[in-house]
């Protein structure tokens, strides 16, 4: 048996614990510092835009196609290995375009995406108020409907992938730092140390998130992933917003507006990017309370109901960034042969990890 230590249970982590449980002769194990899904995962709205994204060849594109497509299978899958529900929005996602200059793209990313096969739909002002009545369409250039692209609430995802990698065999380390390796000649790691353990390992998976900076220092191999802050909150209305048989994800201006069901909405977020100091003090960075109420001002002007909503929750969290490279970080630890690095999703974590689980399998096995 092959043994396999993943350090991070965030999102990543727990989605490419789930890919290697499914696969035979693997002895999979996961550590954490924490419970699942405490890191940026926790912060997350779970919003998944793939086809409404710019990107449309090379990895970018290849990356969250794979992942459209896993989603697809994943979810129903996991649900019946776990009884376990994942709350998800597939009404799709309606970005509002603000800017009459930019329907020319639109329009060809529309054609690109229907030569793959996907639907991209470019709605008049008329038709965004007849569908979303709760929108306000002043200014507004056109709605582009992505009716393929959802949302999947982040927690549940996580904490379903974790039961059903250890339905299937992994062991789960949890509240368990990783301090340190045994790195023997040749590039191979041989252990992992945590505070209380040592886990003898053949291969090596870092999917730290945030924790990537000072596990790669201890191997002499720094890989920089900083922090950017972002904060979100949820809203409550007696009345939920627009038709009720429609209730897609809306972005306007890069805030999105998630529909949970029963007149509760997560509005967010803000990306707030440290002052260029050390890993340490952009760690401590503190939110920005007038930066969330920004936030706020800017969905109500999408959107006026929004006014009359209590803020029942606040939070913040920090997402992972690459320095120097783009995101995600998917590749070998230079210098080792059995450590490889899955890690630095940025913003798009969620989306992006059942990808990176199907990558990280592929290198492995
Ligand atoms: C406000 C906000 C909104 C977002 N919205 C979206 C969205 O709509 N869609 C989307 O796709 N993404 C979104 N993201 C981004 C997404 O949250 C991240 O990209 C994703 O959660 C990263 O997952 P991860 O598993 O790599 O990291 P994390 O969730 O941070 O997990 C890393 C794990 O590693 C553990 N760890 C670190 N160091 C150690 C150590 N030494 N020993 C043991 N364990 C360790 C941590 O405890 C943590 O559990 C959002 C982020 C924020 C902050």
């Amino acid at each position: 048996m092959t043994r396999i230590t993943i350090i991070g249970c965030g999102v990543v982590g727990a989605a490419i614990a789930y890919e290697l449980s499914r696969r035979g002769g693997l002895e999979v194990t996961v550590c954490d510092r924490a419970a699942p899904g405490q890191g940026a995962t926790a912060a997350a709205l779970g919003v998944a835009m793939a086809v409404i994204s710019h990107k449309v060849k090379g990895r970018n594109w290849r990356l969250r196609e794979q992942s459209l497509n896993r989603y697809q299978t994943l979810l129903p899958e996991l649900e019946a290995l776990t009884g376990q529900p994942i709350q998800r929005n597939t009404q799709g996602i309606l970005s509002l375009c603000f800017d009459a200059e930019e329907l020319p793209r639109w329009r060809s990313l529309q054609q690109i995406r229907q030569g793959q096969g996907y639907r991209l739909e470019l709605w008049e002002p008329e038709q965004v108020r007849d569908r979303c009545p709760h929108l306000r369409t002043d200014g507004v250039s056109a709605g582009i409907f992505s009716p393929q692209d959802f949302q999947v609430n982040p927690t549940d995802l996580t904490q379903a992938l974790v039961a059903g990698a250890a339905t299937n065999g992994v062991d789960f380390r949890l509240q368990q730092p990783v301090v340190g390796f045994d790195t023997g000649a040749e590039g191979l790691c041989t252990a992992v140390h945590t505070q209380q353990q040592t886990i003898p390992t053949d291969a090596i998976v870092l999917s730290a998130g945030l924790g990537t900076l000072p596990l790669t220092t201890t191997l002499a191999q720094p890989t920089a992933i900083g922090p950017v802050l972002g904060q979100g909150l949820r809203l409550h209305l007696d009345s939920p917003l627009g038709k009720p048989d429609f209730q897609p994800v809306v972005n306007g201006h890069d805030i999105h507006l998630v529909p949970l069901g029963g007149g509760d909405y997560w509005v967010g977020a803000t990306v707030e990017f440290p002052p260029e100091t050390s890993l340490d003090e952009a760690l401590a960075m503190q939110p920005e309370a007038e930066r969330l109420e920004q936030v706020r001002l800017g969905a109500i002007a999408h959107c006026p109901a929004l006014a009359t909503g209590t803020v029942t929750d606040r939070w913040v969290g920090l997402r992972p960034r690459p320095q120097g490279q783009a995101a995600p970080v998917i590749q070998p630890l230079a210098g080792y042969r059995n450590i490889w690095l899955a890690t630095g999703h940025y913003r798009n974590g969620v989306l992006l990890a059942p990808a990176t689980a199907l990558a990280v399998r592929d290198l492995l096995v």
